[in-house]
């Protein structure tokens, strides 16, 4: 006999080769069958804790685990999606029997399965794939796993150079496979204990996806789905994709005329009137706080000899993402960050330690080679400017000024009504300039400082730039995604390498410590995610019109210009629809246009010299006169009011 213990559920001596849900049946039936799989809770077992294993599993000695059912959501979710691919994988097999499978990974919301097969998948033959998927989940077929040598698994998947090709990459001689109903795949699992446990799911697109992701390879087949403990979820998660979808930037930037892309120049946004107003109204924001806060703006050329970024590092650190021009038969890198420029300004002057903190800010245009395959609307571009800011002090004022930047950019971020965010601390990666010592120290100020604010931080070991360890902050939008903006780097090797100094209070050459840090991150991006976060209807002081007046018909353009006049004096982006076209069509339009707000004109307005203002968020209608108008709209824009 063995001891098992299953936590929360207590201790049980079992005879030995039970499986651990037979040993969960005997101490709560009820969870038992609600199990999912288990988690390694002790070291013992490949000295993994944490590691996720089937409940089929024979347990042989002394052992402890902790049940998964669906209230561990992260990790039940993730199962229950991938053990669907399996279905969809069998499911597959009968409508496209010449399928040959290649991976089925979960992925965040949801999974998908990646096949070659001569037919085209049409939006109908993913129809049938449900269907046979729901007749799969009935007969709740069990998930069996053996393990057998590599020579055999050639034998069972051959004719398939995929599963091949995978075998081969697997270390030691044994491999595992997991048979369900007709199907069997190769895989590490776990899996959830059978089909039936799929209570919802939904197929949701076919796409094309290269094998290993790299464009030599075969094109494969690549259909994309997601699983559910329950069919509300599912409603729930269809709801946001459809919002998602009415909130993609693409589209909300061609309604709204903000920004194009053009093939003659793949990944480089081409900004509109209009888009130009929403980012310069960013930027002057960005410039009044951060003139608040002690920064002064420079600008640098975006062309630098290859030299400077040999001294820097990015040659041997970065080269890949660069672009490369030559001039008098001179090699210069368009630059793909603003540091090194910045520290030859800093280098221009001598500086004392009574001018520090020297806070020098740069709206750099900067150029990185992306692959076109990750290239995403404004999300992925291969130009942007970054909100730059570099701080040259001393070891002991870095801590005060890494605190002071989180503070800034927590303003920031509620001004633009992002109220919800999240911070990381990556630590010393494998391909890193300076010594150990430094990022040890540079990692404890870090630290310090976030702990000073009272805030909680995630750490991401390894995951540090190549010149110092950062702080990144995560924005949550409407749609629950966290997005990457602001980050904070502490750096002590670039002051070394660039060989920077300050002249201290005891008249000897000291080297200051370098914060690199951006508030927004790339402006361009931060553009695609207002525009998402709002769904396009940006609040009024982001808008890049503001107020459109609608005369209901000719007769009453002369009051209409009017009312444009008075509006206009105010600083007021306000347009005219003079169109020959009925009221709803003009109200229509400037729905599409996400306008804030609409001025309608018509003969009562007139004669009492008012003014009937139409809001575009809720809709409502009232008769207001122009002067309350105004002060009202100054109200909502000093105050960068969402709800107005
Ligand atoms: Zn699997
Ligand atoms: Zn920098």
């Amino acid at each position: 006999m063995i001891e098992i213990e299953l936590k929360n559920l207590g201790k049980i001596k079992i005879e030995e080769g039970t499986s651990i849900l037979e040993a969960a049946r005997m101490l709560d039936k009820k969870i038992a069958d609600q199990a999912l799989a288990a988690e390694v809770f002790d070291e013992k077992r490949d000295g993994q804790k944490g590691a996720l294993l089937d409940l089929s599993l024979r347990v042989t000695e002394n052992s402890s685990f902790s049940i998964i059912t669906s209230e561990n959501r992260d990790k039940a979710i993730s199962i229950l999606n991938h053990s669907t691919s399996h279905i969809m994988a069998e499911a597959i097999k009968k409508v496209f029997p010449d399928a040959k499978f290649a991976i089925g990974p979960s992925i965040k919301d949801g999974f998908y399965y990646d096949f070659e097969t001569k037919k085209n998948v049409s939006a109908e033959d993913l129809r049938l794939i449900e269907k046979e998927m729901k007749r799969i989940i009935k007969e709740d077929n069990r998930f069996e796993k053996s393990e057998v040598s590599k020579e055999k698994a050639k034998k069972l998947f051959k004719g398939n150079p995929y599963k091949i090709e995978l075998i081969n990459d697997i270390e030691g001689n044994k491999v595992s496979i997991y048979t369900s109903g007709d199907f069997t795949d190769l895989c590490s699992g776990p899996h959830i204990p059978s089909t039936g446990k799929v209570k919802a799911f939904k197929l949701l697109s076919v796409a094309g996806a290269y094998w290993r992701g790299d464009e030599k390879n075969k094109m494969l087949v690549r259909i994309y789905g997601a699983a559910f403990f329950s069919s509300e979820e599912l409603k729930e998660h269809m709801e946001k994709l459809d919002l998602a979808k009415r909130s993609d930037h693409r589209k909300i930037g061609r309604d709204l005329d903000i920004f194009s892309f053009n093939y003659e120049a793949p990944g480089f946004p081409f900004f509109h009137p209009n888009g130009m107003v929403l980012m310069n109204t960013i930027l002057d924001y960005w410039k009044e706080e951060h003139e608040k806060e002690g920064y002064k703006e420079i600008k640098t050329p975006i062309l630098l000899s290859n030299e400077l970024w040999k001294t820097s590092g990015h040659w041997d650190n970065y080269k890949e993402n660069m672009y490369f021009v030559k001039i008098d038969e001179n090699d210069f890198a368009i630059k793909p960050m603003n540091c090194p420029g910045t520290i030859l300004v800093y280098k221009s002057n001598q500086h004392s330690y009574r001018e520090l903190p020297i806070r020098i800010a740069e709206l750099g245009l900067v150029h990185r080679h992306e692959k076109s395959g990750v290239l995403h609307g404004l999300f992925r571009v291969r130009s942007f400017i970054q909100d730059d800011a570099h701080i040259f002090c001393t070891e002991d004022q870095a801590k005060e000024e890494v605190s002071k930047v989180i503070g800034l950019t927590d303003r920031i971020y509620k001004g633009f009504g992002f109220d919800k965010y999240h911070l990381e601390l990556s630590t010393m990666p494998d391909k890193r300039i300076g010594t150990d010592q430094m990022w040890e120290k540079a990692e404890s100020i870090l630290k310090e400082a976030i702990e000073s604010r009272g805030l909680d931080y995630v750490i991401n070991e390894g995951e540090g730039a190549f010149y110092g360890p950062k702080i990144d902050f995560h924005i949550q939008d409407c749609l629950e995604r966290t997005w990457q903006c602001a980050t904070i780097q502490l750096d002590f090797a670039m002051p070394e390498k660039f060989d920077i100094e300050y002249m201290g209070e005891d008249n000897i050459r000291h080297r200051p410590v370098m914060i690199h840090r951006t508030v927004l991150g790339s402006i361009e991006r931060f553009v695609g995610l207002l525009l998402e976060h709002y769904s396009g209807n940006l609040p009024p002081w982001l808008a890049p019109v503001q107020v459109i007046i609608l005369p209901i018909s000719e007769k009453f353009y002369k009051y209409g210009a009017n009312v444009y006049e008075s509006i206009k004096k105010e600083d007021i982006r306000v347009e005219i629809d003079n169109r020959v076209e009925s009221l709803s069509k003009k109200i229509k339009q400037a729905e599409i246009k996400k306008i804030p707000y609409m001025v309608i004109i018509g003969k009562n307005e007139e004669k009492t010299g008012t003014i009937t203002i139409r809001k575009k968020i809720g809709g409502d209608i009232k008769e207001i006169k122009l002067a309350d108008f105004m002060s009202e709209f100054r109200n909502v824009i000093e105050n960068k009011k969402t709800v107005y």
